[in-house]
């Protein structure tokens, strides 16, 4: 089939590959310049494991490729995917006009029928506004059909190429069997295609991802709480997760949540309830608790330091808001330079990928490292931010050669505590004993 993916970033780029992948003529269209360029010569613009195999052979085989012109993209494609950004607007809610915008350019563009498929997190109702945009613009028939993206950074080719279910809304038959047929091979191993209604699919995307969050909330919850009752949360959130109605995943308390969805996702589905006058209670908690833990760390640093952090210096492991990724939107470890900061600390930070990223957010504010030790020269303590495998097993003797005091704040609770006593740490962990 021939296809055309609006916007370029974590989702566009590899729905377009895997898409190409499976014989696919694919066309990515982006209106960052620099970044089609980047393309075109055969250079990814992130970091995404796996990706770089996909996307040199589908280039190399010419059912890739790359434009800043929509018109070009749009003109022989029978499926227009949007993968556009949708931010929070300055209320919460998500800002639909990349959305709308695209609609519009498409709309004056199309001379034949075509399935437009929103792949974007978008409040209930977009894919009708998209409809009612086709509709002003253009008398060309058109199927707006609603497939929010499932795909977790670190792994989004394999979650793409295997997920664990597409979900499709469209009340179109032609449409469905279209979209049966461009996803037949994703989901040769029995997982389902499931068909519902537009609104129901926006809302499903909405309704995980908060899920997911409040989750992760509840642990980080639980682990405060294991804290002050001299309980572990390992050993509790062992005895939780053999539950089959709990499940083992996504139960390791750290640091809050970031990320560039799941911030913007529970912020837009609040905003979306008291739009219509529904309080949604458990959101508000898990927005106000997730606030709160992002710095938790640095409120024992500065409990540690006898309340004055001035003049400190700390190292940090991890940038990127999880492993596996270079984006560093929204993530914890950003929240925790800036308080450390406005506290009068300084900081250098090391991260496996997401440098260059924050290097535009902070510039000359912070020291950059090249690897995981020359980053602890100076410091007077060490907070880990994020869990990168790199980070798991380190030459604990070449650490504590040059990291003098021996003081870790762990976010991500990446050693044992016994090992911790018996390198003679202090060892400040999330929902565990404390090792002073
Ligand atoms: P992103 O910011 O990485 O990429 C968006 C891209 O769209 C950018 O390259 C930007 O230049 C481009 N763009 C903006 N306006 C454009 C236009 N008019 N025409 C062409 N290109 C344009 O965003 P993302 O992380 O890929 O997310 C896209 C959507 O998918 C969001 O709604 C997000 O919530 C959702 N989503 C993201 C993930 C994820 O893990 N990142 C997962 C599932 C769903």
């Amino acid at each position: 089939m021939k296809i055309a993916v609006i916007g370029t970033g974590y989702v566009g780029l590899v729905t377009g590959t895997c898409l190409a992948e499976t014989g696919n003529d694919v066309t990515c269209v982006d209106i960052n310049v620099a970044k089609i360029q980047k393309m075109q010569a055969g250079e990814l613009p992130i970091y995404e494991p796996g990706l770089d195999l996909l996307f040199h052979r589908n280039i190399s085989q010419k059912r890739l490729t790359f434009t800043t012109d929509l018109a070009l993209a749009v003109k022989d494609a029978q499926i227009i995917f949007m993968a556009l950004p949708t931010p929070p607007g300055g209320d919460g809610a998500a800002d639909l006009s990349y959305i709308l915008g695209a609609a519009k350019d498409i709309a004056h563009l199309i001379t034949d029928y075509k399935i437009i498929v929103n792949k974007s997190t978008v409040p209930v109702g977009t894919a009708d506004k998209v409809s009612a945009i086709f509709k002003t613009y253009t008398d060309i028939k058109v199927d707006v059909v609603s497939n929010p993206e499932f795909l977790r950074e670190g792994v989004a080719v394999d979650d793409f190429m295997k997920p664990d279910r597409v979900v499709l809304g469209t009340t179109s038959e032609h449409a469905k069997k279209i979209m049966t047929e461009l996803y037949a091979p994703y989901v040769r191993q029995g997982n389902p295609i499931l068909f519902m209604d537009e609104r129901s699919s926006e809302l499903t995307k909405y309704a995980a991802n908060s899920f997911l969050a409040t989750k992760i909330t509840f642990m980080n919850e639980i682990a405060n709480l294991c804290e002050l009752l001299g309980a572990d949360v390992d050993a509790v959130r062992k005895g939780m997760g053999s539950d089959e109605r709990i499940g083992k995943r996504f139960l390791f308390p750290g640091i809050g949540y970031g990320g560039s969805c799941f911030p913007k996702d529970v912020q837009a589905l609040v905003k979306a309830s008291d739009e219509n006058v529904y309080d949604f209670k458990i959101l508000k908690s898990v927005m106000e608790v997730n606030e709160l833990q992002k710095t938790i760390l640095v409120d024992k640093v500065i409990t540690y330091f006898n309340q004055n952090i001035s003049g400190k210096h700390f190292a940090i492991w991890g940038l990127a808001f999880k492993p596996e990724t270079d984006d560093v939107r929204e993530a914890p470890a950003l929240y925790i330079i800036k308080a450390l900061l406005d506290n009068g600390a300084s900081v250098s930070v090391f991260d496996p990928e997401g440098m260059e990223n924050v290097k535009s957010i902070f510039e000359d504010k912070i020291n950059y490292a090249t690897d995981q030790y020359s980053v602890l020269e100076g410091a007077n303590a060490l907070l880990i931010a994020t869990e990168w495998s790199v980070f798991r097993n380190p030459d604990f003797e070449k650490m504590s050669a040059i990291i003098a005091d021996r003081v870790i704040f762990d976010g991500r609770n990446l050693f044992e505590l016994a090992k911790m006593i018996e390198l003679g740490y202090y060892y400040n962990s999330i929902g565990r004993a404390l090792i002073e």
